[in-house]
């Protein structure tokens, strides 16, 4: 079995993560749309990273969900698997998915990278006081002259200020996650197609649903809210994730390996 699941914010929902166009997503009345752009940064960086640092807390201090579970169990049953995630959140990561079977296409909110050169370092796991933020060991802060009360991290190579690993609203993607995605979508017809808790509001999103289910495969939404993706699925379930995921991916898992047993009569039963 060949599957392909697209992920966004609302996966992570149920584990307390806000998503950007939902209710709960402004910050201090601030539209996250308007903060997470090239622009904001430019023009208030300690505004910036002070919601970037927040958002790190409060997805450290939130676990997994049974939607997230759910998807690893998805992976190891499939024979070729890819989880592509809209998220910089690392509950895919902490459910037990390999790194080699997902794309994080949007970053990574525990990368700091450098505005300028190449510079960057992923945020260790246990940062959980302010001053780490500011001076993470990792980076060695302080080297490149920075003021010891300054809010916002800068290369200790280049002098540039430091930034979060995340594609900014406007940013390009990463063309080696683009080769990724593009070289699965295009290593043949997926049986399965998920897109979870996303607007899909990114062409991209929609193109590789699309193009990955090809004439024959399911593609399977899971959204409480219609998305310009609902009209192209085979299988629309309005419900929040952490509820429907688990039961769709138990049906398929069960009704794969029996129709399998009795094929192989005992044979190998994954596929
Ligand atoms: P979004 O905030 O635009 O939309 C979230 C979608 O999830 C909506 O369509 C909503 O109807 C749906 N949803 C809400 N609760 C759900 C649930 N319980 N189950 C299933 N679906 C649910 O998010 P987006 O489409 O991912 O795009 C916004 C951008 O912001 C992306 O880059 C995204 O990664 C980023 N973002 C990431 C996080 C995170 O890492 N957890 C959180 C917020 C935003
Ligand atoms: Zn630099």
């Amino acid at each position: 079995m060949r599957v392909l699941v697209l992920t966004g914010a609302g996966v992570s929902a149920e584990s307390g993560i806000p998503t950007f166009r939902g209710k709960d997503g402004y910050w201090r009345n601030l539209d996250p749309m308007k903060l997470a752009t090239p622009e904001a940064f430019a023009s208030d960086p300690e505004l910036v990273w002070e919601w970037y640092r927040e958002r790190r807390q409060r997805i450290r201090s939130a676990k997994p969900n049974a939607a997230h579970e759910a998807i690893v169990r998805l992976s190891t049953f499939a024979r070729e698997f890819l989880l592509v995630t809209q998220n910089v959140d690392d509950l895919h990561a902490r459910a037990g998915l390999p790194k080699e079977k997902m794309v994080q296409i949007h970053g990574n909110i525990f990368v700091t990278r450098c505005s300028r050169c190449d510079l960057e370092a992923e945020e260790a796991e246990e940062e959980d006081v302010e001053h780490d933020y500011e001076h993470p060991p990792s980076l060695g802060y302080g080297m490149a002259g920075e003021h010891e009360h300054d809010k916002i991290p800068k290369c200790p190579e280049c002098g540039a200020l430091m930034r979060p690993g995340v594609v900014w609203f406007g940013e390009q993607l990463d063309s080696n996650k683009i080769d990724i995605v593009e070289m699965f979508v295009g290593g043949g017809r997926c049986d399965c197609v998920f897109v979870i808790g996303t607007t899909a509001l990114f062409g991209y999103i929609v193109d590789w649903a699309i193009r990955a289910r090809g004439q024959s495969g399911e593609l399977i939404e899971i959204n409480p809210d219609e998305t310009p993706l609902s009209q192209f699925a085979t299988q629309v379930v309005r419900e929040p994730a952490a509820a429907a995921l688990p039961r769709i991916v138990d049906e398929i898992i069960r009704c794969r390996s029996s129709s399998l047993d009795a094929d192989n009569k005992g044979g190998e039963s994954r596929q």
